[in-house]
C-alpha cells in the first residue's frame, strides 16, 4: 500500500508498505541480477550501504539455478539471506535483448537461452509462475520491450498485446497467491506502461492499465537509446495519467541527473545497472562528478574517492590504493568501487527524501546538477 506523505509540485515523498517492510520513496533499487550484485557485493553489504530494495532478474534466475531450486530452498529471501523487499522483473526485457531467435505470439515468446541455446517458451503465466517460485515482494508484469525506433503500427499492436498479457498476469498471480504452498502469498503486481516515444499511445495505454487496480505502475521501454529530452517528454506526458495513489517506477534509469529530473516529474522508484557497472571499471561518482580511478593523476592521491562520503570504502581506503588494486587486477578493486557507487546512489535518494521533507527539493536539484557539472 502506498501512502503519500508529501507533495511538492509533481514531486512525491511517500511510503510503500510491503510484506517485507516499508520502503521510503523516492527509492533506488540495487540490481543483483543473479541474486548477487556483480562485483562481489553480498546481502550483508547491502544493509551497510543503505539499500532498501534488491532487484533480481526472472529470466536469469529461471536459467540459473532454476526457479524450482529457489522455491525448494524456501524462496529468494531465504536463499540469498535478505529480509527486505525484493522486486523481480518479468524476464521480458532479457527475452527481447539477450536471447537468440525469438517468435512473439499471442500466447507468449519462443526464444533460445543465451547460455546453451535451449528452446524456451515464456508467456504471462510462465513469468508469474517463475516469479511466484522466487517469492519476490513485487512481481513485474510480462510485457514486450519495444525496440526503439519502431513504426506506429508495430507499437500499437505490441501495446494492445501487452495489455492483454497484463490481464492474464493479474489472473495468474491471483491464482498463484491462493495456492497453499506459495512462498509469498501476498506477492504484489506492478503493470508496465509502453508505447515507445508516441505520447498519445503511451497516454491511452496508461488510462487502460490505470483501471486495472494494480499495486504499482512502471514506465518501461525508456533509456533504450532515445535522448534524455525525449525521455523527459514521455515522463511528463504519462505520469498524470497513472494512478496517483500508487507508486510510479521508471525502469532502468539511470544517471544521477536523470533521477533528479524524474523525481521532479513525480517518479518514486528507480533501478539501474549503471553504478555497479561503472564501479567495476573504476568509474566512481563524487560530489564533483564522475572520476576514473585508472587515471595516472590518482597514483599518489591519499584522499578517499569522495571526501565526506560515509561508505565503507571511503572511510577506509585512498584513491591511490584502489587504483593500485585495479592495476594489479585484484578483485577487491571492483568490490570497493561498487560499494561506493551504490552507497552514492542510496545516499542520493536519502538526500532527495530529506529535501522533499524540508521543502527545498527544487534548490537541491539545481545545486546538485551544478556541482556534478552535468557530467555525473
Ligand atoms: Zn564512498
Amino acid at each position: 500500500m502506498y501512502k503519500l506523505k508529501k507533495r511538492c509540485g509533481k514531486t512525491r515523498r511517500g511510503e510503500f508498505v510491503t510484506p517485507h517492510g516499508t520502503i521510503q520513496t523516492p527509492v533506488f533499487m540495487n540490481v543483483g541480477t543473479l541474486a548477487a550484485i556483480k562485483g562481489a557485493v553480498s546481502s550483508m553489504d547491502l544493509k551497510e550501504i543503505g539499500c532498501q530494495v534488491e532487484l533480481s532478474n526472472t529470466y536469469h534466475l529461471h536459467l540459473r539455478p532454476g526457479d524450482n531450486v529457489i522455491k525448494k530452498m524456501g524462496g529468494l529471501h531465504k536463499f540469498m539471506n535478505w529480509d527486505r523487499p525484493i522486486l523481480t522483473d518479468s524476464g521480458g526485457f532479457q527475452v527481447f535483448s539477450l536471447s537468440g531467435i525469438r517468435k512473439i505470439k499471442e500466447e507468449g515468446v519462443y526464444f533460445n537461452s543465451h547460455i546453451d541455446g535451449k528452446k524456451i517458451f515464456m508467456g504471462p503465466e510462465e513469468s508469474m509462475q517463475i516469479q511466484s517460485n522466487i517469492g519476490s515482494t513485487i512481481a513485474m508484469a510480462f510485457d514486450e520491450c519495444i525496440p526503439n525506433p519502431s513504426t506506429r503500427e508495430y507499437v500499437e499492436n505490441s501495446v494492445s498485446r501487452t495489455t492483454r498479457w497484463l490481464k492474464r498476469c493479474k489472473i495468474e498471480l491471483n491464482r498463484l497467491n491462493s495456492l497453499p504452498d506459495t512462498i509469498n502469498n501476498k506477492q504484489m503486481l506492478f503493470g508496465i506502461n509502453q508505447g515507445g516515444t508516441y505520447e498519445d499511445i503511451r497516454i491511452e495505454h496508461a488510462k487502460v492499465i490505470a483501471k486495472m487496480d494494480l499495486d504499482g505502475y512502471a514506465i518501461g521501454g525508456l533509456a533504450v537509446g532515445e535522448t534524455h529530452d525525449e525521455m523527459y517528454r514521455i515522463i511528463d506526458a504519462v505520469v498524470p495519467y497513472l494512478p496517483q495513489e500508487k507508486p510510479i517506477y521508471l525502469m532502468g534509469v539511470g544517471l544521477p541527473s536523470n533521477i533528479l529530473e524524474a523525481v521532479d516529474r513525480g517518479v518514486d522508484f528507480f533501478d539501474c545497472v549503471l553504478p555497479a557497472r561503472n564501479g567495476r571499471h573504476g568509474h566512481v561518482f563524487t560530489k564533483d562528478g564522475k572520476i576514473n580511478l585508472m587515471n595516472a593523476k590518482f597514483e599518489l592521491d591519499s584522499k578517499p574517492i569522495d571526501e565526506g562520503c560515509q561508505c565503507p570504502t571511503c572511510k577506509n581506503y585512498s584513491r591511490a590504493y584502489i587504483r593500485h588494486l585495479f592495476k594489479a587486477k585484484e578483485m577487491l578493486a571492483m568490490r570497493l568501487c561498487v560499494l561506493h557507487n551504490l552507497y552514492f546512489y542510496n545516499n542520493l535518494m536519502q538526500e532527495i527524501r530529506e529535501a522533499i521533507d524540508g521543502d527545498y527539493f527544487k534548490e537541491y536539484k539545481v545545486t546538485k546538477l551544478k556541482e556534478w557539472g552535468n557530467r555525473a
